[in-house]
């Protein structure tokens, strides 16, 4: 990868990680899910408001939590990424960035969009849980049937 492009990334990541997007508790929301991710010390808490009645889109997401730089960078993009977004959507955007953090494959995925900035992850195996936790905790309120609270720990 050309520098030029990582410093491009860089300054991505590190703009999320100041200045998280949609950080925060959702009034509206109807699943809930916490991460925590013992490696690092990485904790994340998502809301989601999900039109369970319709197609399953998600109205709205946010998410709180302290961590390092690669964890709030992941949730606040994935926030982001997942508005309007339907729940098989969702799952196919999970599936595609766990494979770039863990293999470095499909950076040229359209469906990744600003995402691929996290390809340079998977050289660094420690922080794939960081990248990946967020996307855990989404996984995990999605699967939530009952719209309790679930655990990722
Ligand atoms: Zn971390």
């Amino acid at each position: 990868m050309a520098s030029d492009l990582r410093d491009l990334y860089q300054e991505v990541l590190l703009d999320h990680t100041r200045h998280p997007r949609n950080f925060g508790r959702l009034a509206t929301a109807n699943r809930t899910a916490q991460g925590y991710n013992p490696l690092c010390g990485d904790r994340v808490s998502l809301s989601l408001d999900i039109d369970l009645e319709g197609d399953g889109r998600v109205r709205d997401i946010a998410f709180e939590g302290a961590g390092c730089a690669i964890s709030t960078a992941s949730a606040s993009m994935m926030t982001e990424a997942l508005k309007g977004k339907t729940l098989a959507e969702a799952r196919e955007l999970f599936r595609r960035f766990h494979g770039l953090v863990t293999t470095g494959e499909g950076a040229g995925a359209p469906e990744l969009e600003k995402l691929v900035v996290f390809a340079g992850v998977h050289d660094f195996p420690i922080r794939v849980k960081c990248a990946t936790l967020a996307w855990h905790a989404l996984l995990a309120a999605l699967e939530d049937e009952r719209g309790e609270s679930v655990s990722t720990e």
